[in-house]
């Protein structure tokens, strides 16, 4: 819940000139700014991306929005599960399914959010938290359903914190993750779906991160509010590419 269309539009003009050919980079931005930011990237590969989206496809749900509706602006990504939707607003690893099946059965790229809070991590508890939420969101999706997926691993206790999980923790959760996914389809959909990692990441930290080899992406919070900072992201987060 930050910024306002007249600030997108600036920090659009800053960021779309050096977006690369070798980064996929994107926003995920509050409803009212999807169908403006949809027009600043036309003519760019730069995602555009809803925050959150609901399981059912109309009724009386007052204040939510569909999939049809976020396709109806031109939006063809969302993220499902953010920790703050778990955490205010009643997510659960059953709607989070159920959102999941419905962005796949609409073509839209699902980014699904998990990872354990601070308490559970004291108890060293992150795998099977995490192998709780990745295994009931996969619930009744097939193997090629699967691989379009984009996974998201954010440790509750590192977002918005500035507190980052070590690069070395970030990718054992990745690959056991990974590891999840092949234990329920196989190593060839494993290999495929798209973990990023989330959790103050900013310029200072995205190259290491991005070295990893199970990370494949940055699920960016505050340092993504700055274009300075964002281009930043895109030029370091090129890493891999390189
Ligand atoms: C987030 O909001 O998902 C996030 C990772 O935020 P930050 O980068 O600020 O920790």
């Amino acid at each position: 819940m930050n910024g306002s269309l007249d600030g997108l539009k600036v920090f659009m003009k800053e960021v779309l000139p050096n977006l690369s050919d070798n980064v996929e980079a994107g926003l995920a931005v509050p409803y009212t700014m999807l169908a403006t930011l949809k027009e600043e990237a036309k003519n760019s590969n730069f995602v555009v991306s809803s925050q959150n989206m609901h399981y059912d496809d109309k009724g009386a749900f007052t204040g939510e929005l569909s999939a049809d509706m976020l396709i109806d602006v031109g939006i063809n990504t969302v993220i499902i599960g953010h920790s703050e939707r778990r955490t205010y607003y009643n997510e659960t690893d059953e709607t989070v399914n159920l959102k999941l099946l419905k962005a796949l059965s609409k073509s839209l790229m699902p980014i699904v959010c998990v990872g354990e809070t601070l308490e559970e991590r004291e108890k060293s508890l992150e795998k099977e938290v995490c192998k709780r939420q990745v295994s009931k969101a996969f619930e009744n999706v097939d193997s090629l359903e699967a691989e379009k997926v984009v996974i998201a691993y954010e440790p509750i206790w590192a977002i918005g914190t500035g507190k980052t999980a070590s690069s070395q923790d970030a990718e054992d959760m990745a690959k056991y993750i990974r590891s999840v996914i092949a234990d329920i389809y196989d190593k060839d959909t494993a290999e495929k779906v798209r973990i990023q990692y989330g959790g103050s990441v900013k310029p200072s930290n995205v190259e290491e991160i991005m070295k990893m080899p199970n990370i494949d992406g940055a699920l960016v919070g505050g340092a993504s509010l700055k274009a300075d900072d964002f281009i930043e992201l895109i030029r370091k987060g090129g890493v891999k590419c390189q």
